[in-house]
């Protein structure tokens, strides 16, 4: 069986705390210690930047993907074990998509909830079926989860919705649920 990967949506930005950085750091090692692969939008900036630069270091497997317009901006980061670049952001999202067994969210902005989006409504559509994890640093999440819950409340969306993803509190609990989930 091929190596597990795991596509990590997160901010290109570091954010306003110190615990955004450390559940990068944390995440990014936990996948190198499973011999997991990170998939991720192969930039060194921000979270982004963090979370592959930790799995790079704990000698993970690492795979990127990043629009050529973005290569300067987000600084592309070609010492990645694979680094591909591509000519538009849709392409980019479905070959991030397709190398995954797993998808998990960090604290980011709104590339991320657009990727984290895209994920959970095509799961909804019965377009893939990857398990999707928000971690909720700091309760960095809880706003969303309570933006969902109204749109479930005000009829929008069937309360199924928040079977096609989970909230877990750190890095760990979202490890060991993609382990439960059927990785290994
Ligand atoms: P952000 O969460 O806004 O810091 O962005 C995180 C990542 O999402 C960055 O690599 C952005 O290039 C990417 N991103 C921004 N906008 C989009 C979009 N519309 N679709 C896909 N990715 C995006």
């Amino acid at each position: 069986m091929s190596k597990l990967s795991v596509c990590v949506y997160c901010g290109a930005r570091k954010g306003a705390r110190a615990s955004y950085t450390e559940a990068a750091e944390v995440l990014g090692q936990g996948l190198a210690a499973r011999n997991w692969r990170l998939v991720y939008g192969a930039g060194d900036v921000g979270l982004m930047g963090t979370v592959a630069r930790a799995a790079q270091e704990a000698g993970g497997d690492t795979f990127g993907v990043i629009p050529a317009h973005l290569v300067a901006m987000e600084v592309g980061k070609a010492d990645l074990s694979t680094y591909v670049v591509t000519e538009t952001m849709h392409e980019r999202k479905k070959v991030m998509l397709m190398n995954a067994d797993a998808v998990v969210l960090l604290p980011g902005g709104a590339g991320s909830l657009d990727e984290f989006f895209e994920a959970l409504t095509w799961r909804q559509l019965g377009l893939h079926d990857k398990p999707i994890f928000a971690i909720d640093t700091d309760g960095y999440w809880t706003p969303l989860m309570r933006l969902l819950t109204h749109v479930v409340d005000e009829g929008f969306a069937d309360a199924s919705l928040f079977d096609l993803m989970q909230v877990v509190p750190d890095p760990g609990a979202a490890l060991d649920a993609i382990a439960d989930h059927g990785g290994t």
